[in-house]
């Protein structure tokens, strides 16, 4: 393997054969050390494994909890190029995969219980006990569901309280039952056209009474028969914790105060989504809301060798698109750190 890898370091990776680095990359082989691994298995992992195993650079990429990301609930994706028909998000990242996979990335199944970014080389901890040592890092852990924070939210997930209508919305319980979405953004509107499917009625219950969402959802939405949105209201309370199932929901119009319930059999939360940043809370540089913080417009973070992409470090467009891109510059900068300090 050792040969293989030095010998297409030779002939195909830029960095090497600029710097002529193939005995060091050897010599980190030969001890048990990775040179790049890259936590998470969405678009950002995903492309970044492509980019970095076409450079040579061998890498290794940790799945996580959630093997293909947040696209993997989303139903069809139709603004991903090249896709004229549109694609499964699932699909999507199942080709990423075989196409990194083609090109020499391993991927491993298992969940990041800790990581050490003191140390030299850097350490990343599964479950179970494993330790994996790495030269560099590529942080792409994505993003996860957003909660309303309500006690009885808590109590009846996954009894009707759910936030992923492709993954949930053709259960029986929720056949031709007036179903209930939180949100006014994209993927609220994409749940609610979703459900329109299964439900008798999908109420769309907003904080504001103008839609986040880009415009063509936002009309899809509103002029869909079966979906009633409901403006200016919250969600205070999910009806029945007693009965151990969603019969409803409480709601209190936040411009009037008034205060009414909506009977529905299924409660779809579509309110954003929170990075998945704790394992590096105290290492890596953070803004208030948890993402990661990016240096001089690349992806590197606050510690040398360690990169980020994707959604765990982008609060602004968060598309598989651009996710996707910066995995592919995540890997090239990786690689050219790797050159440079290796
Ligand atoms: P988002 O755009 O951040 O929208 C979140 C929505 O939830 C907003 O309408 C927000 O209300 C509401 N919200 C947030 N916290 C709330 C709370 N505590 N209680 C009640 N409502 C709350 O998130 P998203 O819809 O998940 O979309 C994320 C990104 O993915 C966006 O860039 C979106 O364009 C993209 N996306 C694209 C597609 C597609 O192209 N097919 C599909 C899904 C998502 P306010 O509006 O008042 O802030």
């Amino acid at each position: 393997m050792e040969n293989i890898i030095t010998q297409s370091i030779q002939t195909r990776n830029p960095y090497e054969l600029k710097l002529g680095k193939e005995e060091k990359i050897s010599e980190l082989i030969s001890k048990s050390m990775e040179n790049i691994v890259i936590i998470g298995s969405g678009c950002a992992g995903l492309t970044a494994a492509i980019y970095a195993a076409r450079a040579s650079l061998n890498p290794l990429l940790i799945c996580g909890p959630s093997p293909g990301g947040l696209i993997t609930t989303t139903g069809v994706v139709e603004n991903f190029p090249g896709f004229p028909k549109g694609v499964e998000g699932f699909d999507l990242v199942t080709q990423m995969q075989a196409q990194a996979e083609r090109f020499g990335a391993r991927v491993e199944f298992g969940n990041v219980e800790a990581v050490d970014l003191s140390l030299k080389p850097f350490e990343v901890k599964l479950e179970g006990g494993k330790t994996i040592k790495a030269a560099s890092v590529i942080v792409a852990t994505g993003a996860s569901h957003r909660h309303l924070g309500l006690e009885s939210e808590t109590q009846l997930e996954k009894k009707g309280v759910t936030y992923c209508a492709t993954c949930d919305g053709a259960l029986p319980v929720f056949r031709n039952q007036p179903l209930v979405v939180v949100g006014g953004g994209d993927s609220a509107c994409e749940e609610a056209l979703h459900l329109t499917h299964f439900g008798s009625v999908v109420y769309l219950i907003h904080r504001r009474d103008t839609l986040r969402a880009s415009s063509i959802m936002a009309d899809r939405v509103l002029n869909n028969p079966k979906i009633k949105p409901v403006w200016d209201s919250v969600v205070t309370e999910i009806l029945d914790v007693a009965q151990n199932k969603v019969t409803g929901v409480k709601l209190k119009n936040v411009k009037t105060g008034a205060v009414s319930e909506l009977s529905c059999a299924g409660v779809f939360i579509a309110i954003g989504h929170i990075p998945n940043t704790k394992l590096f809370e105290g290492q890596l540089e953070m803004d208030e809301a948890g993402y990661i913080l990016r240096k001089n417009g690349t992806t590197a973070t606050s510690i040398p060798g360690v990169f980020v992409a994707g959604d765990c470090t982008d609060s602004r467009y968060r598309q598989a698109i651009t996710a996707a891109g910066l995995g592919c510059q995540a890997a090239l900068d990786a690689g050219r750190w790797m050159g440079e300090n290796c």
